[in-house]
């Protein structure tokens, strides 16, 4: 006995695009001119040998992965640039965390501050 034959049911692709909802385009990304220049390289280079092929993040210490050289403290807070003693080496969900965080931080300053000023007065 075999089996009956049953038409088989494709899927068909669909005909609608998807929309564009933004109102405005983003910018294209760019890297920053000064991390393209040769000394910056350089402190890259350095800070990523430094750190054997391991994420420098306490309690990470991954290796084997794709290592970001960070700026410690980061650049938009005064961070110097070109110091090795400001660089340590991320994996990259290291990285995205610590640059999520300093930028949270960074936000909350202004409300922070005006916070300690009416503790201040009070
Ligand atoms: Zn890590």
């Amino acid at each position: 006995m075999t089996k009956p034959k049953r038409a088989r049911l494709t899927s068909i692709a669909s005909r609608l695009g998807t929309l564009d909802t933004r109102t405005a385009q983003p910018a294209p990304k760019t890297a920053d001119p000064e991390l393209k220049t040769a000394e910056h390289q350089r402190w890259r280079a350095e800070v990523i040998r430094r750190a054997k092929g391991a994420c420098q993040a306490p309690g990470c210490g991954r290796t084997g992965i794709r290592l970001f050289a960070d700026h410690i403290v980061e650049r938009q807070d005064g961070g110097v640039l070109l110091d090795p003693a400001n660089g340590q080496a991320l994996c990259g969900s290291c990285h995205t965390a610590k640059t999520a965080r300093a930028r949270a931080a960074r936000m909350a300053e202004p409300y922070r501050r005006q916070l300690h000023g009416v503790a201040e007065r009070l």
